[in-house]
């Protein structure tokens, strides 16, 4: 089975983007592992610290890399959002594929230092593992939004700059960079990612020219399918989706609970909870992968 920097050089090259999806708990793994079985794509599975708790940090890994030997599958799992060393020292050692730095809140200086540090030991202890660097603040929270992020601003001057992303990638040593492009985490009660938040696909491509790793796009909920595959075309690799999942295994879940009131087995009303998940999933892998 191939690594992951494989699969993410095969992107680079065939201009298409692999999948990153965020899940809470057993059910949805199995929805988004299924989704990308069935389509046969390679697929990073993340846990925010929050998620990652819930689950058990070392459990999580244990389970992805089973469904990997087992399947013989490409599966990967991202420790996404990870804010201080502690917690990337405790993912690196438990065996993740990878690790988001986010010090995109701290002042430049700080971010860099804190994401070299991480890259520092992540080299040291499993140079196999691959780490992400955050530059631009595009918000927290994976959820249902009425206003923008306190510390957002949707405005180009808010964006990050070519020169500050060469800088940024040359003094830490990370393998890819998440850039602030548009998007935002979360997705708007009326829809409105599209207006406010679109995506700025000029600046992707000078990114791209400037920094020779790989790009990652966060906030891919609630953004339009044309906006991604012109995202993709101009030099994003990895495309993070959280929020759009969320709601699909909410909204599968209540109806499933209204549909059978009866129904007491957990993996008999979860049942739709976890098709749902993979019916989103798979329409979002397919759209990367340029189908
Ligand atoms: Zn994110």
């Amino acid at each position: 089975v191939k690594t992951l920097r494989q699969c993410i050089t095969d992107a680079v090259q065939k201009k298409v983007a692999i999948g990153h999806f965020n899940f809470s708990n057993l059910e949805m793994l199995r929805g988004i592992f299924g989704a990308a079985y069935a389509e046969k794509q390679p697929v990073v599975v993340g846990l925010s610290e929050g998620e990652r708790d819930f689950l058990g940090v070392s459990q999580a890994a244990a389970i992805v890399r089973s469904l990997r030997e087992q399947y013989d599958f490409p599966i990967f799992l991202n420790a996404d959002h990870t804010y201080s060393l502690e917690r990337v020292r405790e993912v690196t050692d438990a065996g993740y594929d990878s690790v988001v730095v986010d010090g995109s809140a701290l002042p430049f200086a700080e971010n860099i230092s804190l994401t070299k540090a991480a890259v520092l030991y992540a080299r040291k202890v499993r140079p196999e593992m691959l780490v992400e660097g955050e530059l631009g603040f595009i918000g927290k929270s994976s959820k249902v939004l009425d206003e923008l992020p306190p510390g957002f601003s949707p405005g180009e001057e808010f964006q990050t700059g070519p020169e500050e992303a060469a800088r940024f990638v040359k003094e830490t040593g990370v393998d890819f960079l998440a850039p602030s492009v548009g998007s935002i985490h979360g997705v708007f009660s009326d829809g409105a990612n599209n207006f406010v938040c679109r995506l700025n696909i000029p600046r992707i491509r000078q990114l791209k020219s400037a920094v020779q790793t790989p790009l990652v796009l966060h906030g891919g909920s609630g953004q339009k399918d044309e906006e991604f595959r012109a995202a993709v075309q101009n030099g994003i690799s990895i495309v993070h989706f959280s929020t759009d999942l969320r709601i699909a295994y909410r909204k599968a879940l209540i109806h499933s609970l209204e549909e059978n009131p009866d129904e007491i087995a957990p993996y008999k009303y979860l049942k739709p909870a976890v098709a749902a998940i993979q019916a989103a999933v798979s329409d979002k892998i397919r759209l990367l992968a340029g189908n």
